[in-house]
């Protein structure tokens, strides 16, 4: 017996693979029980045609045992087993994949057999062992030969091989655990709940048992692979509470089983209410991905499109091409096949929830509404027509929730646009002025309150060919209080006292105008240009000085109609100083009713005063 060589590459790419390919050093447990199950499906099959196997379906079976004072861990298998040809070429060269080969070798006609599930084709999950190990040996008896053999490493100087006696067909690899050091505990994997934790977690359906102490560890057959009608409504929700960390039961179960381009089964859930960190960077999405019963990711961010991020659940394919980690998934093509699917899926659920259960599609939106909205506005309106259908504003005249296609049902037939307004409440919409001439006429209102509402708004343009408006807008698409002609007039005779007021309030303004649009109200605040007051709101909120920069240019909008008018015409013929009073007076009640800051509070309550006296 004579030491070998891993050939050349082999030594680099074992180098490679200890140190980087895998981030989480546990899952050695995971890739050597993946082996052991290949193996067992490749007897298993051998079975099928084979008489002299002689083993039941029954018989096979995964075994894992720990020795702490050896500190030894030790997966077993009785499937297939390695000859020592076999040993040199699977284990002997990284990256080469026994598994691979066998299945290549297979006519079509028996990979449809269905029997056959082999999840390794990498050719280097073993190798992970040594992430944890100073030393990994193999005693493998392949089926069909009296004698056994024995394969030692140490790691990337090299491996021996030798016969040896095993009584029964099948693999034990046996590990050797690294010394505890500073960065790791190797020691921990010593624990059998431990261990017993790592199956559950990665290896949960390996369809073979897996047994440490006598006692069968994983529950084989997954949830998701079992028939709809099979799985009641309560077993899901307990198997989304259970694995997701929820304690609410989800607002709805999205069952999947596609067959086609991409075969695979998904069961996914739509949470009821958000994470504490759901709205913060600490909140992790992505589905979790199983491929032939063993998951290779935590959480998938690539099958989910951000608008629902907000979903949790599983994803279990078997024709996934994984790259050699099997950690990270190539950004391919089954991939995004299957993204696209699941997000149409999950709309028409969520859709399905709006039609069927609006309380709980309620309940649901207030918790994520804002990211419906943020998926509407991240993708420059991309995602609009998938969303927009999903949105729910208030109703000022009904005082509900409604959504923009129940506004247009009730729309009369004259009415040209869908009016909304934007503030910080429901109750401080209800008192902006510029909503006045609106509800006269008796048309609804869609209130908006969150600060992303009127992007989202301008992103959305039209819903069934009605425009969407804001009640500030120039042109509301009905007959004004005043008509423009007249309008214009006023602002013509009053040229001299609109100046005043704009220049008596030093640059707050950018204009002030005679207003159409007012009844009862002296005055209101309006913007011109791109960006308005809700827009400065929302940037103010956020950090950094570029985002408070931006300002709206705020109109001034005077009402030549009320009496206050008149005093204010009165004042600036006969008191400019006072005139200059009522100017600031009146902006200070404009931005009041917008629900804007007040610029200078003591000055306004000294003007107030003033007045008193
Ligand atoms: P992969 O599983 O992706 O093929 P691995 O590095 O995990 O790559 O394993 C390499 C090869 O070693 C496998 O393809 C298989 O042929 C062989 N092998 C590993 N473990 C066992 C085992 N327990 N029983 C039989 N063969 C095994
Ligand atoms: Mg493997």
């Amino acid at each position: 017996m004579s030491k070998r060589q891993f050939k050349t590459e082999s030594r680099r790419i074992l180098d490679l693979m200890i140190n980087s390919i895998y981030t989480h050093k546990e899952i050695f447990l995971r890739e050597l029980i993946s082996n052991a199950s290949d193996a067992i499906d490749k007897l298993c099959y051998r079975a099928l045609t084979d008489d002299k196997v002689g083993m039941n379906r029954d018989d096979f079976r995964i075994t894992v045992s720990v020795d702490k004072d050896a500190r030894r861990i030790t997966v077993s298998d009785n499937g297939i087993g390695m000859t020592a040809d076999e040993l040199e070429n699977n284990l002997g060269v990284i990256a080469r994949s026994g598994s691979l080969n066998f299945k290549s070798a297979l006519t079509d006609e028996e990979k449809k057999d269905g029997e056959l599930d082999i999840i390794g084709q990498f050719g280097v999950g073993f190798y992970s062992a040594f992430m944890v190990a100073k030393k990994v040996a193999v005693i493998t008896r392949a089926y069909g030969e009296e004698g056994a053999n024995y394969w030692v490493s140490s790691g990337a100087d090299g491996y021996t091989i030798k016969p040896c006696e095993k009584e029964s067909v099948g693999t034990d690899v046996v590990i050797e655990l690294k010394d505890d050091c500073e960065e790791e505990d190797y020691s921990a994997f010593l624990s059998a709940d431990r261990l017993k934790y790592l199956i559950k977690k990665y290896s949960d359906y390996i369809r073979w048992p897996i047994v440490i102490d006598g006692e069968t560890v994983n529950s084989m057959t997954p949830i998701w692979q079992r028939s709809k009608k099979d799985v009641s409504d309560e077993e899901c929700a307990a198997f989304y509470k259970e694995k997701f960390f929820d304690i609410s039961d989800p607002a709805a179960v999205i069952r999947v089983s596609a067959e086609g381009q991409v075969s695979y089964k998904a069961m996914l859930f739509v949470p009821e209410k958000a994470p504490y960190n759901y709205y913060s960077a600490s909140y992790e999405a992505g589905l979790q991905l199983y491929t032939s019963g063993v998951m290779i990711m935590d959480k998938c961010a690539e099958l989910l499109p951000d608008c629902f991020r907000f979903v949790r659940g599983v994803v279990d394919s078997q024709d996934l091409s994984l790259n050699i980690s099997r950690e990270m998934l190539q950004h391919d093509r089954q991939v995004r096949i299957i993204a696209a699917s699941l997000e149409k899926k999950i709309k028409s659920e969520l859709g399905r929830l709006l039609e069927n259960d609006r309380e709980k599609y309620e309940a649901f939106f207030r918790s994520f509404g804002l990211q419906l909205k943020y998926g509407i506005l991240e993708n420059y309106g991309m995602k609009k027509e998938l969303l927009c259908d999903l949105l729910l504003y208030y109703s000022g005249r009904e005082k509900k929730l409604v959504t923009l296609r129940e506004y247009v049902e009730k729309m009369p037939p004259e009415q040209k646009y869908i009016y909304f307004a934007c503030g910080d409440s429901i109750s401080g919409i209800d008192a902006l002025p510029q909503t006045e001439p609106i509800r006269d006429k008796n048309y609804d209102i869609l209130y908006m309150t969150d600060g992303v509402d009127e992007m989202v708004a301008a992103l959305i343009g039209s819903v069934e060919d009605k425009e969407l408006r804001s009640v500030n807008s120039d042109d509301l698409g009905i007959d004004a209080a005043e008509s423009r002609d007249e309008i214009e007039k006023a602002e013509t005779e009053n040229r001299e006292l609109l100046d005043f007021v704009r220049d008596a309030l030093g640059g707050a303004v950018a204009a002030v105008k005679i207003s159409g649009r007012l009844k009862s109200h002296p005055v209101c605040l309006t913007t011109q240009g791109g960006v308005t007051l809700e827009m400065e709101k929302y940037f103010s909120a956020l950090p950094g000085e570029e985002a408070s920069k931006i300002k709206a240019e705020r109109v001034l909008e005077l009402n030549p109609a009320h009496p206050v008018f008149r005093a204010l015409q009165n004042a600036f013929s006969a008191d400019r100083e006072k005139a200059e009073k009522y100017a600031k007076l009146l902006y200070s009640q404009s931005l009041l009713t917008a629900g804007m800051p007040i610029e200078n509070p003591s000055e306004l309550a000294e003007l107030i005063s003033g007045l008193m006296v």
